[in-house]
């Protein structure tokens, strides 16, 4: 039987998409203070901060297009004869508009709303505004469905479950500095899994990992990806 596989991604697979890492210079996230845009308490200090932030990354995911990684990744989950479990961090669309099927979004999708009041969920408009009605409760009280720091991320029991049953797990594209995910590789090494790391340089985490494979995801992910593929061609 073909082994299970999990994979994690995180923002460097985005990165050459145009979508700004938490490290870029110059980047959006280092014109905005953390706890202001990405903690409830920054939504409760200033809902209108907040959905200006994300409604400008939100145009940015818009305008960006997927690369050969995300395209790689898909095509590994429709040719694997096993089971391709796609876990990302990443709150942009990449992976499914490369075809990627059932992405585990950890911490939510911008392309989505959620009432802070009722809960509801619906697909979010480009442009979010801070008063605007939830469809089914109408409480002025919509943000993206985003998860925030202090915010439990989503999916963890599903997660959970197929890091307790890989027998493969590589990350992608991640700093290794984000908890629970950065965990996962830990998990996923006690249940047998061999581990591997593909980033431009050493996570925070590296020492967990069996291997790696330092450089651009937008090279080295397709390559890894023809590798375990090819003598099944
Ligand atoms: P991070 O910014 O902490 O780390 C990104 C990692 O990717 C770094 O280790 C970096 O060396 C590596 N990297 C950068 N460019 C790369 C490339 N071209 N190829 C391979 N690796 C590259 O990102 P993270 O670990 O995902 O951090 C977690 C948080 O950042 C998450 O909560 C996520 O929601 C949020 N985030 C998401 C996005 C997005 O949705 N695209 C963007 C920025 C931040």
């Amino acid at each position: 039987m073909a082994d299970n596989i999990v994979i994690l991604t995180g923002a460097g697979i985005s990165a050459e998409s145009g979508l700004g890492t938490f490290r870029d210079a110059g980047g959006l996230w280092s014109q905005y203070d953390l706890e202001d845009v990405a903690t409830p308490e920054g939504f409760a200090r200033d809902p209108g901060l907040v959905h200006e932030f994300y409604n400008a990354r939100r145009a940015n995911m818009l305008a960006a297009r997927p690369h050969a990684g995300h395209e790689a990744l898909a095509r590994l989950q429709r040719h694997w004869p096993g089971r391709v479990t796609l876990i990302t961090q990443n709150i942009d669309d990449l992976h499914e508009r490369a075809g990627a099927r059932d992405v585990i979004h950890m911490h939510g999708e911008l392309s989505r709303a959620l009432c802070a009041a009722c809960e509801h969920r619906w697909d979010a408009p480009a442009e979010m505004q801070p008063d605007a009605p939830c469809p089914q409760c109408a409480a002025p009280q919509t943000r993206p469905d985003v998860v925030w720091f202090g915010e439990i991320p989503y999916h963890m029991e599903r997660i959970g479950k197929a890091l307790s049953e890989a027998q493969l797990f590589v990350a992608i594209g991640t700093s290794g500095a984000v908890y629970p995910a950065a965990g996962f590789v830990a998990e996923a090494a006690q249940a047998g899994a061999r581990t591997i790391e593909i980033n431009l340089e050493r996570s925070e985490v590296a020492g967990l990992f069996d291997e790696h494979i330092l450089g651009p995801a937008s090279q080295l992910v397709p390559e890894w990806a023809d590798r375990m593929l090819e003598p099944r061609r």
